[in-house]
This record gives structure tokens, sequence and C-alpha cells, in this order.
């Protein structure tokens, strides 16, 4: 028979390839369409029986992400054994992250965790949840978490919990990512997006809705990187860039060295650039270090399977 002493987990970070953002809800979240699409930059975590719930952190930006249960990985621990009423086989674990995702960084780190904590002891405690149920836990604990249970590239509404994978070809794309000094807060982002609507004439009515692009659907099912390119958007980039004006140059730089199309992540600070092939990305990532308009530059491909186990070694 074989003890299980650990599960690991391995989980990408997201890329919003269209984010629409409508006015802000009566229970402050806003409505959005958006379009996530899973890139292979992973953080690894790690679960094992022990006496109570601890999380380690090792690895980018570590030392900024919480110890105690604002921790979204001990969060989806807990989740699951409240669903799972395992008695002791579900006692405390010790969880180990290794980032490499950047923490607050528009890719959704702290979500991702989660996912792959939820997937993890999924396994540990044998509970046997299906992806839908899994799902479902993962919708509750955060608005990301749902996708980077999915990875891939999907069409996601309400919170970007509700999902529909993007039916599209096998097209793997080549992306740069240029991460930035410091970290943005989401709830600040999306404020600052409501304060500059508020402040411009041309901000959509309040009762108007988001809409999924046509154009970049049909860009992504001709698996098209040049139209796909054109066809990026990102409501929260004149937010992110009102907060972090610096952004703009890294925008310029990174366009004038011949990517297909560049934006911000998320609710950012990194910057995203498509590349038309794996050595036009290699020379991106390359000439954007050098022109210093960023902290560090990581080559990534898309899209990618959500989190999963990893199998043990041996
Ligand atoms: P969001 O997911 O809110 O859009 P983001 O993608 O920009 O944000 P994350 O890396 O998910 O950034 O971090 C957002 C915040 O979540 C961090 O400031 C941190 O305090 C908190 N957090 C909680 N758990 C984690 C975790 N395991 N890893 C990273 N951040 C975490």
């Amino acid at each position: 028979m074989t003890i299980v002493t650990g599960v690991t987990a391995r989980v990408p970070a997201k890329l919003n390839l269209q984010l629409a953002v409508g006015p802000p809800r009566g229970d402050g979240y806003h409505d959005l369409v958006t379009v996530f699409h899973a890139v292979s930059l992973f953080d690894e975590v790690t679960v094992e029986p022990a006496g109570q719930d601890t999380v380690t952190v090792t690895g980018e930006g570590a030392g900024t992400v919480p110890r105690d249960g604002d921790n979204l990985a001990l969060r989806a621990v807990a989740a699951l054994r409240k669903r799972a009423r395992g008695g002791n086989r579900t006692a405390g674990v010790r969880v180990t992250i290794a980032k490499r995702i950047p923490v607050a960084a528009g890719l959704a780190g702290g979500s991702a965790d989660a996912a792959a904590a939820l997937v993890a002891c999924n396994e540990l405690w044998t509970v046997g949840l299906t992806p839908q149920r899994l799902a479902e836990l993962a919708a509750a604990i955060g608005s990301d978490v749902a996708f980077a249970l999915l990875g891939g590239t999907a069409v996601g509404r309400g919170r970007g919990e509700r999902l529909t994978p993007a039916l599209a070809p096998a097209t793997q794309y080549h992306w740069v990512l240029a991460f930035a000094e410091g970290q943005l807060s989401t709830p600040q982002v999306y404020a600052a997006l409501d304060r500059l609507r508020a402040s411009q004439e041309a901000a959509p009515p309040a009762d108007q809705q988001p809409g999924l692009d046509a154009g970049l659907m049909s860009a992504l099912r001709s698996g098209d990187a040049a139209l796909l390119g054109q066809a990026l958007s990102n409501d929260l980039q004149p937010a992110a860039l009102s907060l972090y004006p610096a952004l703009r140059k890294t925008l310029a730089a990174g366009l004038e060295l011949g990517a297909l199309g560049a934006l911000v992540a998320g609710s950012g600070p990194t910057c995203v650039f498509l590349a038309a092939s794996a050595e036009r990305a290699l020379e991106l990532a390359v000439s954007l270090s050098g022109a210093g308009v960023c902290r560090s530059v990581a080559r990534v491909t898309g899209p990618v399977p959500g989190a999963a186990v990893v199998p043990a070694q041996g």
C-alpha cells in the first residue's frame, strides 16, 4: 500500500484578452465580460498532513503574501474541509506555496494558489469532488479561482466565475510579460475606473452591460496572432495607467519593438505583449529588459491547462 505524505498541484497565471467592466453593482462589485487565457507561468502548492493549518511561501514576492487565514490557499483548504466532512482524514495541513506568479500583479496568483490547494486537498483527503463540484466551491472563494481550475481560454461573466470554454483551434500563442516594480491593488484600480468614468462625458450609461468582443472571438477562432494582437482590450487599463503612469512607456516600448499587441494584465501593473513566434518573443524579451522599462521579463505560452496534481516521482 502506498502512503500519501504530500500532494503537489501546479497552477497557471491568467491573462485577460478582453476585460469589459460594467458599472458598479449594488454590492460594490462590477459585472464583467472577460476572456481568460491561462499561460505557462506556474505556482506550485504542496499540502501535507499536519497538526493544524499553516502556510509557508517561497519565491517571487513571498514576503508580501499573507500567512494567516487571509491567504487564499488556506481559505480554499477550509472551504473544502467543510464540504468534505472527513473527520480526522481532513485534519490540519501544512501548505507550502512556491510562487513564480508575482503578487498583486494582475495575474491572479492568489486565486491560482486557491485553485491548486483545492485540487491538492481533494487528492490528499480522497474527497473525490468532481470538477463541477470543485468549480462551485472555487466560485465562492474568489472571482478568478474557477478559471484557475479550468485553464485554457474561456469567457467569464458575472464577477468572472461563470465560465464557458472558448471554442478555438489549438493555436499556441507566444507572450512576453513585463513585470513592474511594486504592486497595484485591484479594489483601488476599480475605484479609479469609477472615478474616471464619473468625470468623463464619454462614460458608459449606468445601466449599460458589458459585451463580448466579436472581433476578439473571431481572431481566436482564426488562430491568427496578428488579428488577436489588434483585438486585445482592457477597460481597467486607463485606471491602472492613471495610478501607474510609467506603464505607458513600457507599453509603447513593446509596440515599438514589434509586439503584435500590448495591454495591461487585469488590474496591472504587469504589461503583456503578444509576439508572432517563439523567436520574436525571445527578441522582444531581451530588448525590453535592455530598455529598462520594467523590473524583469518572462516569456510564456498559452493556452495551458488549469490546476492539476503533479504526479509523484519514483
Ligand atoms: P486579483 O486576483 O485580486 O485580481 P492580482 O491578480 O493583482 O489580484 P494576487 O497575486 O492574486 O493579485 O494578489 C492579490 C492580493 O491577494 C495580495 O495583495 C495578497 O494580499 C492577497 N493574497 C492572499 N493569498 C494570496 C496568495 N496565496 N498569493 C498571493 N496573494 C495572496
